[in-house]
């Protein structure tokens, strides 16, 4: 792989389930150091290429390349982060710290003595200090604000350094003051230290101002490109409706 392979790549991608089609003829890739939105409206089948990009589905027509490879041979999952939609993140069923959480994330597999370790290694405190929550590594996750629980998972997720980072609706349920933190970070990381971002949103005014690159998707591909590229009409026809006013209000 040289320094220009694409971290992603969609080749002509459809995946059904059973009758319904989520995705169909969907190319696009993500290149190093993008930091690319995928936004669309509900069920345009953002999730489920996430969940492609991730290996969790095979598609049943094109392909889906990580790092330059089939991702059926991909094994370097330590360079991926996945931050995974908040609501369903913390079903933690016993009182666990901040630490203790994001070093869950070193180890790979299943470690069952996990819990019983003790201590927090330099990476789990680096990670900790990226998201700035050094502080808070003794709270349980529990009395934690919904902003602070979606910087702990981003915590876990940048714990092996990863290239690529990708991130599932991860604003959702956090106030302004939280989401305008959560954006500094991904640009810092993005920008200082070359991490690959892709996020999928639906909030389209903030992500056309922060992203380099966006893809829009309703089944099918609307638009990829810069994020300076993407017009109104692109946007209205993805969403079927004038989305002037939500892209201005934030500018
Ligand atoms: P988005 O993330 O953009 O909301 P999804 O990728 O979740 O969209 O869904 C795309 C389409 O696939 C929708 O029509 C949705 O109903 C359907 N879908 C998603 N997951 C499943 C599933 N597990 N079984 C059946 N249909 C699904």
């Amino acid at each position: 792989m040289d320094a220009q392979t694409p971290l992603v790549t969609f080749e002509d991608v459809t995946f059904s389930y059973g009758p319904t089609t989520a995705v169909e003829h969907v190319s696009f890739t993500v290149e190093p150091g993008d930091f690319v939105a995928l936004i669309g409206p509900n069920g345009s089948g953002k999730t489920t290429l996430l969940k492609l990009a991730l290996g969790l589905e095979r598609p049943q027509h094109g392909r889906v390349l990580l790092f330059g490879q089939e991702i059926d041979q991909f094994k370097e999952w330590h360079r991926i982060g996945y931050v995974p939609q908040q609501a369903s993140a913390f079903k933690v069923r016993f009182p666990a710290t901040v630490g203790e959480v994001v070093s869950y994330g070193e180890y790979r597999g299943f470690d069952p003595l996990a819990i019983f370790r003790t201590g927090i290694s330099p990476a789990v405190e680096g990670a900790l200090h990226t998201v700035d929550m050094w502080e808070y590594r003794q709270r349980l996750v529990s009395e934690l604000s919904t902003g602070q629980q979606q910087r702990l998972l981003i915590a876990r997720a940048l714990v092996h350094q990863p290239a690529l980072l990708m991130l599932d609706e991860p604003t959702a349920g956090v106030d302004v003051a939280g989401q305008d933190q959560f954006y500094t970070l991904l640009r810092q990381l993005c920008r200082d230290q070359g991490t690959t971002v892709l996020l999928v949103s639906h909030d389209v005014g903030v992500v056309l101002h922060e992203a380099t690159k966006v893809v829009c998707i309703n089944r099918t591909l609307v638009f990829h490109g810069s994020a300076q590229e993407v017009t109104d009409a692109d946007l209205s026809r993805l969403y079927g409706f004038s989305v002037d006013l939500i892209i201005h209000r934030h500018q």
